[in-house]
Formats: structure tokens, C-alpha cells, sequence
């Protein structure tokens, strides 16, 4: 099938709109092989688009909206054949036709068209006009050397495409928030890499393998990402050692951060992302999260800092995270999961408490890097 796609903010883009919608195009043909994408006057033009992808689409940071599509010729009496030949679909009782000019030059008006082929459907389907909320919009759109003809449209992730806006670290858990964070800067541009600090657990195993399957998950509406892996168990056994039990969860994310941070700058990363989202669990308090973010001086982002756990979880969803999120294996053991954690750390003490660990050893830290596709 073919489509038509829009977009909204890289309207926005001035004299860097081609620049926008050529990353978008590319990102397109890579996500979907086969297919054919080139810029016409009203957005972009999709061929060979299979039907099974279409959900997928709607994902795909950029794209803020699409559908089914087939051109005629500006005949407007071929138009009107077309229109009343194709198949709408079923549960319609009320619709409309809009019309738009590309190309001003079409001796009829948006008006004269929706009249004219209003009728016309009226008569055929029975539909009743409704202006305001019609089951079904027939779009029409008068290009310079075609019509392009489309219905109800699917909404889209909108934004910028990935790769738009340089490229970000993103720390993932096996948690529901971190793959949302992730996705949540591809939609403004970032193309992201992923680290994952592989801690010690009964089920490391299992912890692995959600790793794996997120980042393909998101590798679906990115592209392929890479994916660095971190040993962290002596870490783990250092800080139990030398760490009260409620500040273990703190430092713990101070070195994380350290760790990514290298790895980030080697893969020219110019941010640090994380799921932190203002008081959800003890170690996101204000106080808590200024003795973290301290730990290095790389630009942090947490997109979903301001968003309730619900929106969250909705979006996890969409994505289809969710389901692997929610698999029972902890990243954490109990030792790091303190009974009264600290809510309210002051950075003195934290940075004071990070000396009695050996940091040396952070710059040779290894890990294992792997490019996951979809
Ligand atoms: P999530 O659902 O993303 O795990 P959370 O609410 O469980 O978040 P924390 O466990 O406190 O919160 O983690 C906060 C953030 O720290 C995570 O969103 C993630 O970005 C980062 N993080 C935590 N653990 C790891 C890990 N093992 N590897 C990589 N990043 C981690
Ligand atoms: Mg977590």
C-alpha cells in the first residue's frame, strides 16, 4: 500500500526543513526495507508500505501523522470516479471532504471541490455531512501534476526525526522507566545509545535478556543501537563493604554515572539520560538527586522528570516495553534496597562516603558493546 505521512514541528525548521525531513526520509527507508519514500508538496510520499507495519509507524519519532493513500489524475471528474470506486470502510454514517490546493493554479477552489464531490459520496455511501465530527474525512489534495487522495488519518509520534539532534547515553534498567526516557529523546531528535550496568543477581541471566529485548524494542523506531554492557559486581561488593545501607543506592548511581559518562564521551555522547522522575521512589528526591547528578559534570537529562507513573506506564505500553519491563527479574539485589534509605543526602556526606572507594579503577572499567537491530 502506499501512504501519505505529515509532520508538525519540523514545519518549524525554516531553512533547516530539508535538512529535517531528509534525516526522516532515511530513517524510514531504514526502519522499513522495501519501501520507497520521496518529499511531494503535502509531506512525504511511502510506497510498497506493508500493512503488518503500520502500528510501528505511528511510533516513529517525526511523523506526527499518516494514512492510506492513492493519487488520480486532476481531472476532477476522475476524481470523483475515484472516490466513489474506493472502499471506505465499514461503521461510517457521517463524513466530509476536505480539499486543499498545493498548487493555487487548479481552476476550481478548496470549496468548489468539497461541494461539487460532497454530493457525490452523499449519493453513493448515503453518508450524511458532518462538519464537525464525521466518522470518515476524505482528504483531497491538488498537487501540481496530481491529486492525492487519503481517509482517516493515524496519529503519529510527531517531533523530530532521530539523528536531528546529536546523540545522548541512556541509562537502561530493567525498569519501566528508562526505555520510555530513551524513547522520549528520540522523539526530540537524539539518536541514542543505551548502557546497562549488569549488576550481580540471582537472575542475571534473565536480567540480560530484557536488556536485550528492550533495546530491540526500541531499535524498532530507532534504528539499530548500540548497547554497552557493564560488569558491575565488584562495584556491588565494594560499596556493601564500604557503604551504610542507606546511602548504597546513591553512590551506586554516582558511579553508574561515572562509568557512562566514559563510555559516553568515547561514543561522542553529549548527554547522560535517565528514568528519574521527581519523587517516585526514594533515591528521586530533589536533595537525593543533586548528590547523584553531581558525580560528573556531563549535561543529564531525564525526560520524564515531570511525568506521574501512569502517562508512564501508558506509554510503555504503546511501545510495547511494557510486557518485557514487567518481567519478574530484578536488576538489584535486596543489599541495595535499604529499609529507611537516605531522602534527604546532603552532598558533603556523599562525596565524603565515595572516598572510602577505590575509583581508580573507573577509567579501565570494560564492557562489552553490541549493535541490536530490531
Ligand atoms: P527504572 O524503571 O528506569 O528502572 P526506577 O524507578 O526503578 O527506574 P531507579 O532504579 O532508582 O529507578 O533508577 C533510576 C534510573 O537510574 C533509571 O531510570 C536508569 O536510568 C538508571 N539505572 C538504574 N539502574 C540501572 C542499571 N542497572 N543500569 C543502567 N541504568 C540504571
Ligand atoms: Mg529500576
Amino acid at each position: 500500500m502506499n501512504l501519505i505521512a505529515h509532520f508538525d514541528e519540523i514545519f518549524l525548521k525554516g531553512n533547516n526543513q530539508k535538512l529535517f525531513i531528509e534525516c526522516l526520509k532515511n530513517n524510514l527507508c531504514a526502519l522499513f526495507p522495501g519501501t520507497k519514500v520521496k518529499r511531494i508538496e503535502a509531506g512525504l510520499w511511502i510506497e510498497n508500505f506493508q500493512e503488518t507495519d503500520i502500528l510501528r509507524l505511528a511510533l516513529v519519532p517525526g511523523v506526527a501523522n499518516f494514512a492510506i493513500a492513492f493519487t488520480c489524475e486532476l481531472d476532477i471528474e476522475k476524481i470523483r470516479n475515484a472516490i466513489v470506486d474506493y472502499d471506505w470502510g465499514v461503521d461510517i454514517s457521517t463524513f466530509r471532504i476536505k480539499a486543499e490546493r498545493s498548487d493555487k493554479r487548479y481552476p476550481l477552489n478548496s470549496i468548489q471541490i468539497e461541494k461539487q464531490l460532497g454530493s457525490d459520496i452523499n449519493k453513493k455511501f448515503g453518508y450524511k455531512v458532518n462538519l464537525n465530527k464525521a466518522d470518515l474525512t476524505i482528504h483531497i489534495n491538488i498537487g501540481s501534476e496530481q491529486a492525492i487522495i487519503f481517509g482517516n488519518q493515524f496519529t503519529g509520534a510527531g517531533g523530530l526525526p532521530v539523528g536531528s539532534s546529536g546523540k545522548v547515553m541512556c541509562l537502561l534498567s530493567g525498569g519501566i522507566d528508562s526505555p520510555v526516557a530513551a524513547y522520549k529523546m528520540m522523539t526530540r531528535g537524539a539518536e541514542i545509545e543505551l548502557v546497562h550496568f549488569q549488576n550481580q543477581t540471582q537472575v542475571t541471566e534473565e536480567v540480560s535478556q530484557k536488556i536485550m529485548d528492550l533495546a530491540a524494542v526500541l531499535a524498532r523506531y530507532h534504528g539499530k543501537i548500540n548497547l554497552h554492557i557493564v560488569p558491575f559486581a565488584q562495584w556491588q561488593k565494594q560499596i556493601v563493604i564500604n557503604i551504610p545501607s542507606d546511602y548504597r543506592m546513591l553512590l551506586t548511581r554516582r558511579i553508574m554515572l561515572k562509568i557512562a559518562d566514559k563510555i559516553a564521551k568515547k561514543q561522542k555522547c553529549l548527554a547522560l539520560v535517565t528514568g528519574d522522575s521527581l519523587g517516585q521512589v526514594a533515591s528521586q528526591t530533589l536533595e537525593n538527586l543533586t548528590a547523584v547528578y553531581q558525580s560528573v559534570e556531563t549535561l543529564k537529562l531525564s525526560p520524564l522528570i515531570g511525568e506521574n507513573k501512569l502517562s508512564i506506564m501508558t506509554l510503555a505500553r504503546q511501545l510495547n516495553t511494557l510486557e518485557i519491563s514487567n518481567r519478574p527479574y530484578e536488576d538489584c539485589c535486596s543489599l541495595f534496597v535499604a529499609k529507611h534509605p537516605q531522602t534527604k543526602a546532603r552532598l558533603k556526606d556523599v562525596v565524603g562516603l565515595e572516598n572510602r572507594l577505590d575509583l581508580s579503577t573507573i577509567d579501565k572499567t570494560e564492557y562489552i558493546s553490541y549493535h541490536i537491530g530490531m
